[in-house]
């Protein structure tokens, strides 16, 4: 089998690869955006703090400095404190911790913010700094959920219903007045969708391999979605890669924001700016 040694893929990518193929190109390929300090949100600098407060307060280090400094830290930390998930006793706990799956020649990548483990069961636990989404299922169908259960009983060997993943949302819906509501939502794990996992994955990727070919060795773009599909966006509201896609010739090009895009998944998902991918993508050639 061909082995693309360069290239790992996280959540954010496949995410992307099911959205559109060929945003997929232009964003890790081609390079059309390159990703800007600027373009950080406040938002996004203090999810990262959070996830640092919680490691911290993981391995036992002193977190007092980090709650001093930061009000927002603070509400939230007091939130989980009020109103602690239902986490595991489990007798391995792991923060920030990396898993790797090797399928179909790519290097599969999950980073836990924490992993609650024994011998017969393991929890991953994701923290969000965003409100709880009204519809689970995006949550459910999210490559982030999907991925991390798949290396979870894949990688570490746990039986796909011994496996589950629980999501903690530190901010409360708009509407929602009080704190009442669980801000928490754990998803099970089965060997059905284990399988269909492994089936779509295997597909994508598949699929990946046979693209990323006949662009490094033909310049052969990827593939677009459907003119009409609503992935494109609107003349009013289009797709970043609209222009570059000609599919809304008339409006400016907006490849150059095109972060933001990555950053509104971030509303499910708080993906990585900077997703493990090795070495660039558009200079190796496939053995
Ligand atoms: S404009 Fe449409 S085809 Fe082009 S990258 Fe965006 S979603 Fe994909």
């Amino acid at each position: 089998m061909e082995h693309l040694p360069f290239l790992q893929l996280s959540q954010a990518h496949l995410q992307v690869l099911e959205t559109c193929p060929r945003k997929f190109q232009y964003l890790f390929l081609d390079s059309l955006m390159l990703p800007q300090p600027s373009l950080v949100s406040e938002n996004q600098v203090l999810g990262r703090q959070f996830h640092q407060l919680m490691q911290q307060r993981e391995l036992g280090l002193d977190i007092q400095p980090l709650l001093d400094d930061n009000p927002k830290l603070r509400e939230w930390f007091q939130f989980f404190q009020d109103a602690p998930p239902p986490l595991l006793t489990g007798q391995w706990r792991q923060s920030e911790y990396q898993c790797t799956l090797e399928l179909e020649g790519f290097t599969l990548i999950a980073v836990y913010d924490l992993l609650i483990r024994d011998t017969s069961t393991a929890q991953i636990v994701d923290w969000k700094t965003y409100p709880r989404p009204p519809r689970v299922q995006l949550l459910q169908q999210h490559w982030q959920t999907r991925l991390y259960l798949f290396i979870a009983a894949e990688a570490l060997g746990y039986p796909p219903d011994r496996v589950s993943m629980l999501y903690w949302f530190a901010e409360l819906p708009e509407r929602s007045a009080s704190r009442s509501r669980e801000n928490w939502l754990s998803i099970s794990y089965s060997e059905t969708l284990h399988r269909q996992t492994r089936e779509t994955l295997t597909k994508q990727l598949t699929n990946l391999r046979g693209w990323v070919k006949d662009f490094i060795e033909h310049r052969q773009d990827f593939p677009q979605v459907p003119l009409a599909d609503p992935k494109c966006g609107s003349n009013a509201q289009p797709c970043s890669f609209a222009s570059a896609c000609q599919r809304y010739p008339d409006r400016p090009d907006r490849s150059n924001t095109a972060l933001a895009d990555l950053t509104d998944l971030a509303a499910i998902a708080e993906l990585p700016l900077d997703p493990p991918m090795g070495p660039p993508m558009g200079t190796p050639s496939i053995d």
